[in-house]
């Protein structure tokens, strides 16, 4: 399974971290609260008023998933509906990110 999994990850071109996070945009109503910094599993956000973004997405979506504000978009989503686990706690992921 993991041959096919490598294979298709050679046929289907997907953007790198750095191009990914290109598609975010921040919408004006962030409030700088900072969950999305917190919830990056890999530290790729920081907060300065509002995220700005350092390269190294994984394309998780947690930060898009977690706004309290539905601030953080891609350019191309068709919807404001976001998704969150709802067996797993906002405070749990942040524990486990630090
Ligand atoms: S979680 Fe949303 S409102 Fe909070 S800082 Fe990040 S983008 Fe702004
Ligand atoms: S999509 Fe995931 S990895 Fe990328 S910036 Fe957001 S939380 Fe971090």
């Amino acid at each position: 399974m993991r041959f096919i999994g490598v294979a298709v990850d050679k046929l289907i071109p997907y953007p790198n971290g750095n191009e990914f996070e290109k598609n975010f945009s921040v919408e004006s109503n962030c409030i700088g609260c900072g969950i999305c910094e917190k919830v990056c599993p890999v530290n790729n956000i920081e907060i300065d008023q509002k995220p700005s973004f350092n390269g190294n997405c994984q394309q998780c979506l947690a930060c898009a998933n977690h706004c309290p504000q539905k601030a953080i978009r891609l350019k191309t989503e068709k919807s404001k509906v976001r998704y969150i686990n709802k067996n797993v706690t906002l405070k749990e992921i942040i524990t486990a990110n630090n």
